[in-house]
């Protein structure tokens, strides 16, 4: 792939770190008792962390790596994963950690320092708001998906500028305007992250996520997703150029400073990734349509076109009552208050799953009937 020019600050980057002789490259082993084999070869492990050595109690069970990945810790199952994660995103390279929080604390502040630019979504969620602060860089927050201020705070000809957007809000469902986001970062020269954990696997062609949905996923710079959500597994992960990827590989204290995922997590996600997801990602459709007409037939007011459905109630009494009154009446959806959401903003935030029945949403909706007429109607 040819390198992008607002990503030549990375190559000089990584030879600055490669002329200290500090490059940093993965080797991928399988570890069993006191040997970890690496390129065929079977070597006495002396750089484990798993001290007391107690033997898998359960021989299903796999022993973990205890250890960072750069170390012993890189089990071959991660290199599957991390091909299909690329080819999934259509980009050279992927890159697992152990949490989607991880993955935005190790990748943002790799890239991005001192003396650059970030503009972030108001809304952005709290893993994104901390990487942020953690770079070093200015950052400048935009208001919730509007444009014009996303475009006038990008116009600084500041040299290296990255806009971090949510491919769907966590808290309010709504979709990011990626197709005018993508626009501005190509004008204004922008590098484009997006934290897709909530549209990833979820929309989009064969769930390639919001890219996809919109039709720009070559112009996304950056993913960030997790693997916890639409997968339904655990971890995190980044998509990316090769070189960005090695970058974070030689930079992300997330990444180098932390144990791997266990080996059998990291298969629980291929096993997953390789299922008929199509199908259930078509249960969810037909589910969140079944929900979302239900409650708009009550009175409820949705503006909602994903699967994360929130009811805006306002006060945070009013919203604690009624998640209260859901629970007693056997429906489990929380209410989400300051400072997660902005305050008087409190609301029930629903998200909708292909687990899901006919009958289960129909039990719901009645108990969502009740509720309008006791919290909703004044
Ligand atoms: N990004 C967003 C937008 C999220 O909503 C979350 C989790 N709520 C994360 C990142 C963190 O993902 P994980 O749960 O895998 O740490």
């Amino acid at each position: 792939m040819v390198l992008k020019p607002k990503l030549r600050f990375v190559d000089s980057e990584l030879e600055k770190i490669k002329q200290n002789h500090l490059y940093r490259k993965l080797k991928y082993g399988t570890t069993k008792g006191a040997i970890i084999t690496i390129q065929q070869k079977d070597l006495i492990n002396l750089c484990s962390n798993d001290y007391l050595g107690i033997p898998p109690l359960n021989m299903k069970l796999k022993q973990m790596q205890s250890s960072s990945r750069l170390v012993s810790g890189n089990d071959e199952s991660y290199q599957n994963l991390e091909k299909k994660l690329a080819e999934h995103k259509s980009l050279e390279a992927s890159l697992i950690f152990p949490t989607g929080y991880m993955a935005n604390l190790g990748a943002i502040p790799a890239i991005a320092k001192k003396g650059d630019l970030i503009l972030s979504d108001e809304f952005n969620h709290a893993s994104i708001i901390e990487s942020c602060k953690l770079s070093g860089a200015k950052i400048s927050i935009y208001k919730h998906n509007n444009m014009e201020d996303l475009y006038s705070k990008l116009k600084s000809n500041q040299k290296n500028k990255f806009v971090i957007s949510e491919g769907i809000f966590s808290m309010d469902g709504d979709f990011s305007k990626l197709k005018e986001i993508t626009d501005i970062a190509t004008k204004t020269g922008a590098m484009t992250i997006l934290d897709d954990a909530h549209g990833d696997f979820v929309v989009g062609k064969n769930g390639k996520g919001t890219g996809s949905y919109f039709g720009v996923s070559k112009k996304i710079d950056l993913y960030v997703s997790s693997l916890s959500k639409g997968l339904g597994s655990f971890g995190g992960y980044i998509s990316s150029q090769k070189n960005v990827i090695d970058l974070c590989v030689n930079k992300s204290k997330a990444f180098i400073y932390t144990s791997a995922l266990p080996s059998f997590l990291v298969e629980y996600s291929l096993k997953r990734f390789d299922s008929n997801r199509e199908k259930y990602q078509k249960k969810l459709q037909t589910n969140t349509k079944l929900l979302v007409n239900g409650l708009k037939e009550i009175g409820y007011s949705i503006n909602s076109k994903t699967h994360i459905i929130p009811i805006i109630i306002g006060d945070e009494k009013t919203a604690m009552g009624f998640g209260h009154y859901l629970f007693k009446n056997g429906v489990y959806a929380q209410p989400i208050r300051y400072p997660t959401v902005p305050k008087n903003k409190a609301r029930l935030r629903i998200s909708v799953t292909a687990w899901l029945s006919p009958q289960n949403i129909e039990n719901s909706l009645e108990v969502f009937d009740r509720a309008y007429k006791k919290f909703m109607k004044f």
